[in-house]
């Protein structure tokens, strides 16, 4: 069955047509009969069709009315198989989660990828693992170091929550209509245990945020709003290095310190 649907900006609609990419993004999955597998975003199956072969009873979520329409033929002999309309956005994953742990996959509009990150994380303990196709430039800050330019909030959160693995660098050409820029295959498995656990994950989220507003100054400067911890953290932590130089773990060492003298002061 083939489809004859014109891609949609708005739903930021560009489907993979390289079949060695597809193959490459199938075997990383390596999806299996008893896995709890969702593909957000199946578009016209450029993936699921080979997905459904070892996996016949995955879940798709799409947004596009048309595209449920079509997918809803094309896999009418896969019993199994649920198709839900709707935006990944504001879908409540944990429904997905049936004691089995959830597998996402998904060649992700660009624009949403980002917020639906912070969206599955919030359910990480949920997820076993995860593969989407993200813009290059973003896989590059999800994995980032200590002290690459790329190093940011969003390295810092993500790795927080995940292993991040980059997979398959992806070139425009491989999608029709083929995007403005690189994209890349990344692997994200929520830790089983967290390798440093903050004791207020949303104090640690402001302090990265307000550290990462103004990168090129020193965490004393950055911690200005935080002036009354500082001398605490001198002990911790030396506070003339700029936030890009700081691990997962120094973040963390900061926001329990703190955390810890704010419950003491209540
Ligand atoms: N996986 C297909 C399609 C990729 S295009 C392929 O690789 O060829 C991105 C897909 O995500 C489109 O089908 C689009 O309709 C869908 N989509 C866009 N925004 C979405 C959202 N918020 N929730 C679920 N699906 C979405």
């Amino acid at each position: 069955m083939t489809v004859d649907h014109k891609a949609r900006k708005r739903f930021g609609q560009n489907f993979l047509i390289d079949q060695q990419i597809i193959a490459q993004i199938v075997s990383a999955v390596g999806a299996k009969a008893e896995d709890n597998l969702i593909e957000i975003g199946p578009g016209t199956a450029a993936i699921t069709e080979h997905l459904v072969k070892t996996c016949p009873t995955m879940n798709l979520l799409e947004l596009d009315r048309d595209l449920v329409d079509f997918l809803s033929k094309k896999f009418s002999d896969y019993p199994g198989l649920k198709i839900t309309n709707g935006d990944a956005l504001s879908t409540d994953f944990s429904e997905f989660y049936d004691g089995r742990q959830l597998r996402l996959v998904g060649n992700l509009p660009y624009n949403i990828s980002t917020p639906l990150l912070f969206h599955l994380l919030t359910i990480g303990h949920l997820i076993k693992d995860m593969h989407f196709m993200l813009q290059r430039e973003v896989v590059d800050r999800l994995g980032a170091s200590p002290g690459n330019k790329t190093y940011g909030r969003l390295s810092v959160m993500i790795q927080y929550h995940c292993r991040v693995m980059p997979l398959i660098p992806v070139p425009p050409e491989s999608f029709r209509p083929a995007p403005k820029v690189q994209s890349a295959v990344v692997r994200l498995k929520p830790h089983p245990t967290k390798p440093f656990i903050a004791e207020n994950e949303i104090l640690l989220s402001k302090l990265v945020n307000v550290c990462f507003q103004q990168r090129r100054k020193t965490l004393r400067n950055c911690l200005k709003p935080y002036a009354d911890y500082l001398q605490q953290l001198e002990s911790l932590i030396d506070l003339s290095k700029r936030p890009e130089q700081l691990s997962v773990s120094d973040f963390v060492t900061i926001a329990n310190s703190v955390h810890q003298s704010m419950d003491v002061k209540k």
